[in-house]
């Protein structure tokens, strides 16, 4: 079968696109300026300020952007970055999507929309239904909304046939009810965005220390004298993590880079808390940058293996780590003797760096006593991620790093609230403690068979396996890879529900009945069951706090994720089990108190998050080197050295977020950082490519992927931009690349999407007709 994609939708005019210089820092006083004059445009003065000034205070807003953690002490009367301030400003907005406004718009209409677009009309205020059939969604009661749930989800031949999706977004409470609700429906069908990003840092870190989450706290990063950052770009995806990295600097801390682009948050920080910030005086960040190509960093880091035992050898007792290696740790000998032997040739063939840069940073790891490793997502999203995490805890291993102040793995997670969702069980693998205490806790026997993850549940979809989609949150279809085959599967669903704060991709790639269930964003007062209602979250270092919001919400219909979680589960399971649904949402504490007796770590629960600043989960590797691994230790590991290669006239894509954008969130279509103006479809190429494929900056082609099968996966009209980036690998923005990152293209053992590594060839294509260039 072959398929081609359609083009672009066309009310963004990529004609006014306009390229020029990328920057050399992040920040600054215009990162101030753009902040404030967009959360005033999109909120008013009044809402504007209420809504930042309690922005990740304590017990004030929780940001619903990225997960990066607060500062335990002092806080800033502005604790936040610019891409925070645009995430309120996004979900604070005046405008409001009414019935209407769905009158006036088919499915049609929309499909041919962009995704900034749609997130551009506003709030959803009214509960919608598409009837089966129909071009229009239009208005539903909350009740008969929660009736037709029930007479669905009820009516399926069993219920692994229905799918719970979970946006890192939704609060502990909710992702602790809507598990429940699935497993006592029946299902461990439960995938979440976590399958998409970090699901690779949980398999590799699970498997060596134990623990899926990472091991150090802010203080660590203060307090180191190396900090390693691969494969992340730390000033558009967690701009806070700047502050913490200027912090390490002029405690002395030295940084070592490792990502194909030069990003602006890698070189230079101007605070926009500090006055030498604000003057364009800031601090130089990475005193290393290695510009490595794309899946290269399984190979830099057992060369880096290599390179510390040999001067190990040279200086015996300088370089690692003895006592915590014999104490703490099983497998050393295997490895070593692995890295030792690995061909210096492969790994400059994979990395593209010379054997000078090599040996440069691996002098830095050598050279240092407190080392923080942090990694994104150009390390997960590739086949072999599992195996080059597991590298990263190799050298960490070695050197001792884990469990001692200023050093440990620090995985940099995207969405505000993903680790604490997995905590609360979001998981279609769940281990059977959990099962065993939430059996307990509510009487009745949990599934025990694994659910699908985010990729298994398209395949579910495209193979009519399964029928009710039901998403807490989130923007799966854009978010998820292979777009077109994503949206067809969706669209063949006999029910989809979203639960949204916006219009978003997903609602228009609609099941043949369809819902939209919108309810209120985290800086709204929630007065379910009367009173004013704290949710909590986890961040990317463990820290667990609560968050109440402050706005009126956008209008009167809207309601708590809990409360919407709670009314499915009544409509479907009725008193089954006798779970208590309509008890839960008068107070969250009921639920917390549930939470205190099956998810360990969070004894008391209710009590402890009503201290200042809420509590720490614990950690054994981090709190007492206890590695709750099979085999009671730390474990090194070996993996096959990689060294991929692409067909000659292909290039290697790596999917990346623009600076106005949250994961599917099209806040605006500039990416400053990178020299990019009033557009998305650009490729950056290097001036190597462009001039071996015979092309010029500036041309048009099409974007063809290649893989193993026969669809076409075509992404169309993007301009050339001669970039810095490694020759053979060039980046695009997604969601308009994911289009090309085949379904079946995913990580081993996470099954991660590879979206850091899309093999394409470019194909000529004409410029926009009104372009003016
Ligand atoms: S660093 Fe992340 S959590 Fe902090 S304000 Fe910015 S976007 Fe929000």
């Amino acid at each position: 079968m072959s398929a081609s994609t359609p083009g672009p939708p066309v009310d963004d005019d990529e004609a006014r696109l306009r390229v020029g210089p990328p920057a050399d820092h992040a920040a600054g006083l215009r990162a101030v300026r753009l902040s404030m004059t967009n959360a005033v445009r999109q909120m008013g003065v009044v809402k504007a300020t209420r809504n930042l000034r309690a922005l990740n205070q304590v017990d004030g807003i929780d940001c619903m952007s990225c997960a990066w953690p607060d500062p335990k002490g002092h806080r800033h009367t502005a604790e936040f970055c610019e891409n925070g301030a645009k995430a309120v400003a996004w979900e604070g907005t005046r405008e409001t999507v009414e019935p209407g406004f769905f009158a006036a718009h088919s499915l049609t209409d929309l499909a041919g929309r962009t995704d900034h677009w749609l997130e551009q009309q506003g709030r959803l205020v009214h509960p919608m239904v598409r009837r089966d059939g129909a071009e229009h969604y239009e208005p539903i009661s909350w009740d008969d909304a929660f009736a037709l749930i029930g007479t669905h989800l009820n009516g399926l031949a069993g219920p692994d046939e229905a799918v719970f999706y979970t946006s890192g977004r939704a609060s502990n409470e909710a992702a602790f009810l809507y598990q429940l609700l699935a497993r006592a429906y029946g299902t461990n069908n439960l995938p979440d965005c976590s399958n998409m990003c970090h699901e690779s840092t949980s398999a590799g870190l699970a498997r060596t220390i134990g623990v899926g989450k990472g091991s150090v706290s802010l203080q660590d990063l203060h307090e180191a004298d190396l900090i390693v950052v691969s494969g992340q770009n730390p000033g558009t995806n967690h701009p806070r993590m700047l502050t913490a990295l200027e912090t390490a600097k002029r405690n002395g801390a030295r940084i070592l880079a490792i990502n194909p682009l030069p990003e602006a948050g890698l070189l230079r920080f101007d605070n926009p808390q500090k006055a030498r910030g604000l003057a364009g005086r800031g601090t130089g960040l990475a005193d290393e940058l290695l510009q490595i190509r794309s899946n290269g960093d399984l190979a830099l880091w057992q060369a880096f293996g290599q390179l510390l035992l040999l001067a190990e050898d040279a200086a015996p007792g300088t370089v690692l780590d003895r006592a915590f290696v014999e104490g703490y740790t099983t497998g050393f000998e295997e490895w070593q003797r692995h890295v030792r032997a690995v061909d210096r040739a492969a790994v400059l063939a994979a990395t593209g760096l010379t054997w000078a840069q090599i040996e440069t940073a691996a002098a830095m790891l050598a050279s240092s006593k407190r080392i923080v490793h942090c990694w994104a997502m150009g390390i997960t999203q590739h086949h072999n991620a599992v195996a080059t995490i597991k590298e990263f805890v190799n050298v960490a291993l070695a050197q001792g790093m884990i469990g001692k102040p200023g050093a440990g793995l620090c995985p940099v997670r995207g969405h505000s609230n993903v680790q604490g969702d997995r905590t609360m069980g979001i998981w279609e693998k769940p281990p059977a403690f959990f099962l065993d205490a939430l059996g307990a806790e509510f009487g009745f026997a949990p599934p025990r068979e694994h659910g699908f993850d985010a990729a298994d549940a398209v395949r579910a979809f495209r193979d009519r396996r399964a029928k009710v989609f039901v998403a807490l949150g989130g923007n799966f279809v854009a978010a998820m890879s292979d777009t077109d085959v994503t949206t067809e599967a969706m669209r063949g669903a006999e029910l989809t529900v979203q639960i949204s704060t916006k219009l978003n991709r997903s609602h228009v790639a609609a099941g043949r009945t369809a819902l939209i269930l919108p309810t209120l964003g985290r800086s709204e007062q929630d007065l379910t069951g009367g009173r004013v209602q704290r949710v909590t979250v986890e961040d990317s270092m463990s820290e667990v706090h609560a968050s109440r919001g402050r706005s009126a919400p956008a209008g009167p219909l809207l309601r708590s994720e809990v409360d919407i979680v709670c009314g499915i589960a009544a409509a479907t399971l009725g008193d089954r089990h006798g779970i208590p649904w309509r008890d839960f949402p008068v107070d969250y504490d009921r639920i917390r108190d549930r939470i205190g007796r099956v998810v360990p770590g969070c004894a008391d629960y209710a009590e402890r998050i009503r201290a200042q600043g809420g509590f720490t989960m614990p950690h054994g590797p981090r709190d007492s080197r206890t590695f709750p691994t099979p085999e009671g230790k730390a474990v090194f590991t070996v993996s096959p050295l990689e060294v991929l290669s692409v067909p000659p006239g292909r290039l290697v894509l790596q999917t990346i977020r623009s600076h106005d954008q949250f994961n599917t969130t099209i806040y605006g279509l500039d990416d400053r950082y990178r020299g990019i103006r009033s557009g998305r479809r650009v490729v950056f190429i290097s001036a190597e490519d462009l001039a071996e494929l015979g092309f010029a900056d500036g041309d048009f082609v099409d974007l063809v992927s290649e893989w193993t099968d026969d669809r076409v996966r075509r992404a169309e009209r993007f301009r050339l931009v001669q970039y810095s980036t490694p020759k053979g690998c060039v980046a695009a923005y997604y969601p308009e690349t994911n289009p090309l990152v085949p379904l079946d293209s995913q990580a081993a053992v996470s099954g991660t999407p590879t979206s850091k590594w899309v093999v394409v060839r470019l194909e000529r294509a004409a410029a926009p007709a009104s372009d003016q260039r």
